[in-house]
């Protein structure tokens, strides 16, 4: 679906003309051959009454706002990817990686995915435990 916000004249013209006429009929525009306060000629929203040209440029610009803005890297929100690595001695790391780097504001792009432990040591050649717990409370936990 998606809104429209171009009309041709004859779209305009089958338009309801006034935000009541729309709301009647169902419409979600209604075009009233009157320009809005910035001079715009075209339909309106019968829910508020906006100009649509206003609105898109308004969302140009808040936009433009937002492209212009250095980028949050926590405020951006991972994808849910199934990974089934949920409480898993990764999942573990990750969080506590992920928690490191945001009190050192540094900037964290690894996924949970990117973390993989072997299944021995690479050192000892020992079994890792992946049951739970890692190195402090697991003597034989993956660090
Ligand atoms: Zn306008």
């Amino acid at each position: 679906m998606g809104n429209r916000l171009e009309w041709s004249a004859e779209e305009l013209a089958r338009m309801p003309i006034s935000r009541g006429a729309a709301i009647a009929a169902g419409s979600r525009y209604f075009f009233n051959g009157n320009p809005c306060v910035r001079g715009h000629v075209t339909a309106r929203t019968a829910a508020e009454g906006k100009c649509l040209d206003c609105f898109r440029a308004q969302r140009r610009d808040a936009m433009r706002r937002q492209r212009a803005k250095p980028k949050d890297p926590f405020k951006q929100v991972p994808p849910i990817v199934e990974h089934g690595l949920t409480r898993s001695v990764a999942m573990m790391l990750y969080i506590a990686a992920k928690n490191r780097a945001r009190k050192k504001g540094v900037q964290f792009s690894i996924h949970v995915t990117d973390i993989h432990i072997p299944d021995r040591c690479p050192v000892f050649g020992t079994p890792l435990d992946q049951t739970g717990g890692g190195a402090r409370t697991n003597e034989r936990g993956p660090t």
